[in-house]
C-alpha cells in the first residue's frame, strides 16, 4: 500500500487496468446457475436431503429434473429460486441483478437488459422477495439503536382502494399532520455491526405490541436498547426486563458516552434518500424497499448475487407470477 502511494496518476491507473483485467477473466470463468446451485453437491430444495437424489427426465424446457427419494418430489436447478417459472438465461438474470446493484430505474433496467418494464417490474420484486428472506434471519446484538420514522400513506397503483379513499395525484400534502394515520410508522433498530431491521409496523406511532411482534425475535439477550425518550420504548424495555437493557439518550444533550441514536438518525435519512429516488415507492411495496435498504446501507458494492439469493434456504418459494406480486393488501398493516 505504501508503494502505490509513491507511484505517479499513470501508473496507479495501470495498476487499475491490471485488476480489472484479472477480474475479466474470473468472469469468464463463472459457473454455471446449476454449478452454483449444487456448489455444495446436489440437495432436494423441498426437504433439504442430499441423499438419494436421482436423476428424472427432462422438464418441458429441456432442464434436467431430478427426484429425491425421501419426499418422493421432483425439481429443477431453478425449482424454489427467484429463476422459478423464468424462461430467461441465467446471464441475463445476472445483468438484472447488476442494475438493482447500480440502482437503476425499473425503465432503465429494462432497456439495458432487453426486457419490457413489466418484466422488470416483477423481477425486481422478486429479487427483493429473495433479499426479505435472507434479512430474516439477520439478529442485533450489544448496542442497539432504535427509533422510527414515517412515510406518507401511498395508494400508488392499487386497483381496490380501501372504503373512503380517494386516490390521490402525487405531492398532495396529508390531511392532518404530525403523526395521523395518513402516515405509516416504520421502526429501524440498527446495531454497532451494522445488522440492521427497518418494518412497517402501523398507522400513526407505534404501540408496544407492534414493538413486541417486530423486535422480540431479532434482539439478543443482553442488548443495550438506546432510545429518545419516547414513552412506548420505555414500556417496551419494562416488559423485557432482565433480557434488554435500557438506556435513554437525552434529546438535549443527544449523548451519553457510546449511547446515543445517531446512527439510526443516519440511516433513517438513508432510507428516505433511497426510496424517494424511486419517485413514489407506494406503501404496498415500501417494505420491499426496506429490504433493499437494509442490504444496500453500508456495503456498497456488495453484489446481490453474494447474498445467498441464488441459493436460498431449503424449502423457500418465491412468487411465480405477476398476480402474486400485485395482489398483495395495499395498506400491509391494521388501519
Ligand atoms: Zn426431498
Amino acid at each position: 500500500m505504501d508503494q502505490i502511494k509513491k507511484l505517479s496518476e499513470n501508473e496507479r491507473k495501470k495498476i487499475v487496468s491490471m485488476l480489472m483485467s484479472s477480474h475479466d477473466t474470473e468472469a469468464n470463468t463463472s459457473l454455471s446457475f446449476t454449478e452454483e446451485r449444487f456448489s455444495n453437491g446436489f440437495f432436494c430444495p423441498h426437504c433439504g436431503c442430499v441423499e438419494n437424489i436421482v436423476k428424472f427426465g427432462k422438464s418441458p424446457n429441456g432442464e434436467q429434473r431430478f427426484k429425491c427419494k425421501n419426499c418422493g418430489k421432483t425439481f429443477i436447478a431453478k425449482t424454489n429460486t427467484i429463476f422459478c417459472g423464468s424462461h430467461k438465461s441465467f446471464d441475463l438474470w445476472m445483468k438484472f441483478l447488476e442494475c438493482m446493484v447500480d440502482q437503476f430505474s425499473i425503465r432503465k433496467t429494462a432497456v439495458i437488459c432487453d426486457i419490457n418494464t413489466h418484466t422488470a417490474f416483477v423481477w425486481r420484486h422478486k429479487v427483493l422477495d429473495a433479499i426479505a428472506s435472507y434479512n430474516e434471519s439477520k439478529k442485533l446484538k450489544g448496542v442497539i439503536e432504535a427509533d422510527e420514522t414515517f412515510f406518507r400513506v401511498s395508494y400508488k397503483g392499487s386497483r381496490n382502494l380501501p372504503e373512503g379513499r380517494k386516490a390521490k395525484k402525487r405531492g398532495t400534502p396529508a390531511e392532518q399532520n404530525g403523526l395521523s394515520k395518513e402516515q405509516v410508522c416504520v421502526e429501524c433498530a440498527i446495531d454497532r455491526n451494522g445488522n440492521k431491521v427497518s418494518e412497517i409496523v402501523s398507522l400513526g406511532p407505534a404501540d408496544t405490541k407492534t414493538l413486541h411482534e417486530v423486535l422480540d425475535d431479532k434482539i439478543i439477550r443482553g442488548a443495550i436498547f438506546c432510545t429518545d425518550g419516547f414513552r412506548t420504548y420505555g414500556l417496551y424495555a419494562e416488559d423485557n426486563f432482565g433480557y434488554i437493557k435500557h438506556v435513554v439518550v437525552n434529546e438535549e444533550k443527544r449523548k451519553n458516552g457510546i449511547y446515543h441514536i445517531n446512527h439510526v438518525n443516519a440511516y433513517h435519512s438513508f432510507i428516505k434518500l433511497f426510496v424517494g429516488k424511486f419517485r413514489g415507492v407506494s406503501t404496498k411495496y415500501l417494505q420491499n424497499y426496506l429490504e433493499w435498504c437494509n442490504t444496500a446501507y453500508g456495503v456498497s458494492g456488495e453484489s446481490v448475487k453474494k447474498l445467498n439469493i441464488v441459493k436460498p434456504a431449503v424449502g423457500s418459494s418465491f412468487a411465480k407470477k405477476w398476480e402474486e406480486i400485485g395482489d398483495r393488501p395495499s395498506l400491509p398493516v391494521a388501519a
